[in-house]
């Protein structure tokens, strides 16, 4: 998707947005099709791209960030687009891959962003909250179907690429230890609490001809810095000619 990050490896790098962060590798990389971001308005020229994409190039799978871009400036679209994703995916036997590094952990309101799309992905990818944030930790979940068709007692197709940390005990007890605050501190309410104070904070902010575009999902609350021409310094009309992520 238009906008997205999905990491920094050859792999992570060719599915996201392309730029001045990866222009280095760009020979390298390789060559996916792009939808659109679902602009608030301008969602079905998105599903329809995924449409048309799944159907003609029969795609292997779709790779988004689920409700909220994050690395992209913290751009935010609604659920139903995401079911409406998934139901596509399904329909043209086309995967669908939740990139919920940053959305997972309750960051968007639950525990993950699929959830409130009532949609469950074909691979779910989350690490960040995965230990509360303090220690590197990922999970790659996947269906069974997916899992099955990988499994094999037979060791030339053991999965060798792995990295000397993978499930380093520390690691694994911080996120061990995040699961069990999950299962037995009131998260839900801190969740709700916290948005409610960032979202009476953002309110304030709605007639300030310097901020544009607040918005919020669950925890995550942005707004757009307007860059306001030299000229509105000398009292002529604020004419922004540029956005940042703020
Ligand atoms: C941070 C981030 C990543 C990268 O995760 P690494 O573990 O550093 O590779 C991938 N996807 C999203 C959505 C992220 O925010």
């Amino acid at each position: 998707m238009e906008h997205s990050y999905h990491g920094d490896t050859i792999g992570t790098m060719s599915v996201g947005a392309r730029g001045v962060f990866n222009a280095a590798y760009e020979p390298l990389l390789f060559e996916v099709d792009t939808i659109p971001f679902p602009a608030a308005g301008r969602e079905q020229e998105t599903l329809d791209r995924f449409e048309a994409v799944s159907r003609d190039r029969r795609a292997a799978a779709l790779i988004v960030e689920p409700l909220v871009l994050g690395a992209g400036g913290m751009l935010m679209y609604p659920a139903s687009v995401l079911t409406e994703l998934k139901r596509i995916a399904e329909a043209s036997g086309t995967l669908l891959i939740a990139d919920e590094v940053m959305t997972g952990w309750g960051r968007t309101g639950t525990m993950f962003a699929c959830e409130q799309a009532s949609i469950s992905p074909d691979i779910l990818c989350t690490s960040k909250g995965l230990t509360g944030g303090i220690i590197p930790l990922a999970a790659t979940l996947a269906t069974d179907a997916i899992f099955q068709a990988h499994y094999s007692e037979d060791r030339k197709k053991t999965f060798f690429h792995s990295s000397s940390y993978t499930a380093n005990p520390i690691a694994c007890a911080a996120a061990l230890a995040n699961v069990e605050i999950w299962r037995d501190e009131p998260v839900a309410e801190r969740i709700a609490a916290l948005s409610a104070m960032q979202a009476a904070g953002l309110r304030r902010f709605r007639d300030n001809p310097y901020f544009a575009d607040s918005r919020a999902t669950g925890t995550i609350a942005a707004l757009d810095l307007r860059q306001l021409c030299r000229t509105r310094w000398r009292g002529a009309d604020p004419r922004p000619f540029g956005r940042q992520a703020g």
